[in-house]
């Protein structure tokens, strides 16, 4: 019919991550492109275990995403990602999610952060960054891994202060904004401008497209 526009298909892309802040974020993140993303816990009745044991972001995220897609035969998408905190060698790193211990909570895994950087006897400029890895693995797809990471550059405060966000974010001072806040006293428009994930999408929006086919 004239005038008609044709749409692209949506396709369905399962997000392997159990963790809710990941998901909010990812799908703001990719809210104008004609994905669905799914939580893997509502694409299948069981828990896909994956040994995280990967030495870098990239390994750990191929590694979920590959399982994920595996087990739904959907494409997978995966984010791993962490914060690198110079005084500590660059700890917690691929660690961060259980930086105190398995099945830590965010405020258990600050608290570590802070008093290990308390006991550090020379106090230096607490410099760290968040980094984030994300890929795509399609079981049908051609070109495929899709691989794309971002950072973001910023401190640990002495304390943590603000109510959004997940994780380490009441910990980390933005180092680009004005005014010493940090990622959880930002709105969620503030950190999708500037966050290592935002960054990371933004790096794999042009494959992420061709993939789409638009
Ligand atoms: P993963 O599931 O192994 O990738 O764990 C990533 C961990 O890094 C999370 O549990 C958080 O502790 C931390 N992390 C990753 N991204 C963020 C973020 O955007 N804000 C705060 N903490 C984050």
């Amino acid at each position: 019919m004239a005038g008609e526009v044709s749409l692209p298909a949506r396709r369905t892309v399962v997000v392997a991550t159990g963790n809710k802040g990941k998901l909010h974020e990812l799908r703001q993140l990719f809210a104008d492109l004609p994905i669905d993303l799914v939580a893997v816990a509502d694409a299948l009745p069981t828990r896909v275990e994956v040994v995280e044991d990967g030495a870098t972001f990239e390994e750990n995220a191929l590694k979920k995403a590959r399982a994920v897609s595996a087990a739904t035969a959907l494409a997978a998408l995966a984010d791993d990602s962490g914060l690198e905190v110079d005084a500590l060698g660059g700890a917690p790193g691929v660690y961060s999610a259980r930086y105190a211990g398995e099945g830590a909570t965010d405020a258990e895994n600050n608290r570590k952060l802070l008093g290990a950087l308390d006991a550090i006897e020379s106090r230096g400029p607490r410099t760290a960054r968040f980094r984030c890895v994300l890929t795509l693995v399609d079981p049908h797809g051609e070109g495929v891994p899709l691989v794309a990471s971002g950072a973001c550059e910023g401190r640990i405060a002495a304390a943590a202060r603000g109510h959004g966000g997940f994780g380490y974010d009441p910990i980390f001072v933005v180092a680009e904004l004005p005014g010493d806040r940090t990622m959880a006293e930002l709105g969620d428009d503030e950190k999708n401008a500037l966050s290592h994930r935002a960054r990371a999408a933004a790096a794999l929006r042009p494959a992420l497209r061709a993939w789409l086919g638009i």
